[in-house]
């Protein structure tokens, strides 16, 4: 039987703890849930991810030395806000196993679009540093797996999290198979994302937006520059970083979109690739809005699934 849509999800996600009062808490899992709750989507344990899938993008000693400085009890920290508690390796390689996963799915046929509810997120992850929560380059492996184990020739990844997702921009940097387009708001953390980063073949836009911009300004900007470059770059495969902080009720940031423009822009970004589509959780950290953005985001997933 063909499958339409799979969302991706472990118990070890609920693993990687932060210590109290930190946005990106296992609490958001549970939102997550909500805004899955009645959706008709097929569900899968994510696989342990594979070395050689980090390995892609980071070097065997950076993974080495995030996996010593795992805690027996408490925490490790990493940089000023990313944090290490005994289950955070886990959670990490569980996500990686989950996009790889949903790479396999989509690009062979078993499924038309894909969810992968994971954490610790991973767009901030650069080739030897951990930051802004984040541990591996999760997007960054499912797009290597897709091009170096699937032999496609052409992928993109549309990150829409509020912050720049300067891990990805790193890890891709010399990557010319694979488009990177990263809108968000500009300035904030981490600095990075000017225009004229532009990648070591022309494959990276980084479109900065306006705090209090809005959803109109999103889509007149993706309209006019995202998806003409989408058009003219022809995908086979998409990948979406979905993080969901530029909600208007989110406490990091202030773009002030609704849940109706993730599914508008989800709606839009189902054009291209034949469809073929897998996304994958970043940020989002006020658990209504998330919820609420999931199940806007997901919805429409499955019903281009179909
Ligand atoms: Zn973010």
């Amino acid at each position: 039987m063909r499958l339409f849509v799979l969302v991706f999800l472990h118990e070890a996600f609920r693993g990687h703890v932060t210590p109290p009062g930190h946005p990106e808490r296992a609490e958001r899992l549970a939102a997550v849930e909500r805004g899955l709750a009645g959706l008709a989507v097929e569900r899968r344990d994510c696989p342990m991810g594979a070395v050689e899938d980090v390995q892609r993008v980071h070097p065997a000693r950076y993974v080495d030395r995030v996996q010593a400085a795992v805690p027996i009890a408490g925490w490790a920290q990493l940089d000023g806000d990313t944090f290490l508690s005994p289950g955070s390796i886990d959670a990490a390689l569980r996500a990686v196993g989950g996009i790889c996963a949903a790479v396999d799915a989509v690009v062979t046929g078993a499924a038309t679009t894909a969810f992968v509810a994971g954490r610790p997120p991973g767009h901030h992850a650069e080739r030897e540093t951990a930051m802004g929560f984040c541990l591996f380059g999760t997007v960054a492996i499912g797009a290597k797996r897709a091009l170096d184990v699937h032999g496609l020739s052409r992928v993109a990844i549309v990150d829409f999290d509020v912050h720049h997702g300067n891990g990805t921009q790193n890890l891709l940097w010399d990557e010319g198979r694979c488009k990177f387009i990263s809108s968000h708001q500009m300035p904030l953390y981490p600095g990075t994302g000017r225009p004229d980063e532009r990648g070591a073949h022309g494959q990276i836009l980084n479109l900065p937006l306006r705090e209090g911009s809005g959803g109109k300004a999103m889509r007149d900007r993706y309209e006019r520059v995202v998806f003409p470059a989408l058009t003219a770059w022809g995908p086979e495969l998409l990948l979406i970083s979905a993080g969901f902080d530029a909600h208007a009720d989110d406490p990091l940031a202030g773009l002030e979109w609704q849940a109706e423009d993730y599914a508008w822009l989800t709606e839009r970004l189902c054009d291209f690739a034949g469809g073929r589509v897998v996304s994958t959780l970043e940020g989002g950290y006020d658990l209504d809005a998330l919820a609420a953005s999931v199940a806007a985001h997901v919805t429409v997933l499955e019903e281009r699934g179909r």
